[in-house]
């Protein structure tokens, strides 16, 4: 199938008279007949479901449909995209080791790994989304155990060269994450130039109307755990009575130890409800993204012209330093468009307060245009110096564009311009 029929049929397939829409199980637990049958099912947990803590049939369902979507062998939602992070590096990395994170990434992201994980004895060490191979290779320690980066950076859209990372990160035996958000599955595949795992946030277009927040991990089933980087995939988990991961899981050991061990610790699983409705935002997402595209490069086509503005970052312009990247990478380069104003963050304000349509909300990617004003919001909590490095200008607005009619968006912001 393609992605708009994967969208619409992958995870859940209804037998003679079952219900044709996934069920919403709204149950903590599930009954077994004997207490043989549960004690099974305590010996390897993914053949019948036990507690929502951790698995869940209507979550499950939507796990399957976006592991399909990717490409991958499996998926586990989480109650945030910050938990899906979180968990998809301390699946492969504890205190006294390290991580390699592009700077260019989400500002959460960016608490989580400079300071929280500090706290927890993880080092990140952060690399310039541009960096040739060489100074990436240089930044390798003997404990480094992932490489971290975003397909799309929110906010500073930059274009990963995915294929480069992962080259790199698999020359020293470490798998390369991929925070794939922003493109969503149907305009960036990771796995297929070389990405071991994917995480989103489902806050974003998946879910697409602002509705739930959530996230997921997606597992290639590629990476190879036994290259005696990683002893906790293939030595016995004495908090699952001595299983090997890799033995019995083969493909997919990374998952199943994310599910085994920390959902289970952590307990962030998202509610049957949430799975609902991020299923219901998924079976439109193919179609909604190729809209999004098309509204977002009319509009950034727009702000070029203005003489009001003086610079737009959008990967689908040609004039973009990250054009070549994304006509490589991306099937279309998404809805969020940065603009910097003439007048710096004063004007920017102006601008902001005269919108109309669009909402001033800490959101993006909502069916809804939205606009952000990174420097003041999400990222007010880092530095100058790191305002840069993560690619924010003081005076850059971060505009989402949505799936009104591109005409009327284009009027909003054409009077809030004026006023700016
Ligand atoms: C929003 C976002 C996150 C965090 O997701 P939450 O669902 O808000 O926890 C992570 N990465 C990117 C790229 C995001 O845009």
């Amino acid at each position: 199938m393609k992605d708009e029929s994967k969208c619409l049929h992958s995870g859940y397939t209804p037998k003679n008279t079952e219900p044709r829409v996934v069920p919403i199980v709204q149950s903590t637990t599930f009954v077994y007949d004997s207490t043989e049958e549960l004690g099974k099912i305590f010996d390897d947990p993914t053949r019948g479901l036990i507690y929502s803590r951790f698995a869940n049939t209507t979550v499950m369902a939507v796990e399957a449909k976006i592991a399909e979507l990717e490409g991958g062998v499996g998926a586990m939602c989480t109650s945030s995209g910050q938990a899906a992070t979180l968990i998809s590096i301390l699946n492969i990395c504890k205190a006294g080791e390290s991580i390699i994170s592009v700077s260019q990434i989400y500002g959460g992201t960016i608490n989580l790994f400079s300071y929280t994980f500090k706290k927890l004895g993880i080092e990140c060490i952060f690399v310039d989304n541009d960096a040739s191979e060489d100074e990436l290779h240089a930044a390798f320690k003997p404990n480094t155990k992932a490489v971290f980066g975003e397909s799309l950076a929110n906010p500073a859209l930059t274009v990963m060269d995915i294929e480069k990372f992962a080259r790199v990160a698999h020359a020293h035996s470490v798998p390369l994450i991929i925070d794939n958000t922003l493109p969503t599955p149907t305009l960036c595949k990771p796995f297929e130039y070389g990405a071991d795992i994917i995480v989103h946030s489902t806050s974003k277009y998946m879910d697409g109307h602002a509705l739930q927040v959530g996230g997921v991990i997606v597992d290639s089933g590629n990476f190879d755990w036994t290259c005696g980087n990683f002893p906790e995939f293939t030595e016995p988990d004495m908090s699952y009575h001595g299983i090997s991961y890799v033995e019995v899981y083969g493909k997919a050991a990374y998952i199943i130890k994310a599910r085994m061990q920390l959902m289970r610790d952590f307990g962030c699983y998202p509610s049957a409800h949430s799975g609902f409705l991020l299923n219901l935002g998924l079976e439109t997402l193919a179609v909604r993204m190729d809209r999004y595209c098309e509204n977002a490069l009319e509009v950034a086509k727009y702000l070029v012209a203005s003489a009001k503005v003086e610079k737009v970052c959008y990967p689908g312009l040609e004039s973009d330093k990250y054009y070549e990247l994304a006509q490589k990478y991306l099937k279309g380069a998404s809805a969020i468009i940065s603009f910097t104003i003439k007048g710096g963050k004063a004007a920017a304000t102006r601008f902001m307060d005269s919108l109309k349509m669009a909402s001033n909300v800490t959101h993006l990617a909502d069916i809804r245009t939205c606009v952000l004003h990174p420097a003041s919001t999400t990222h007010r909590q880092l530095s100058d110096e790191q305002l840069v490095a993560a690619g924010i200008n003081p005076g850059m607005v971060r505009l989402s564009v949505g799936l009104e009619h591109v005409d009327d968006i284009i009027e909003d912001i054409g009077q809030a311009l004026d006023n700016a």
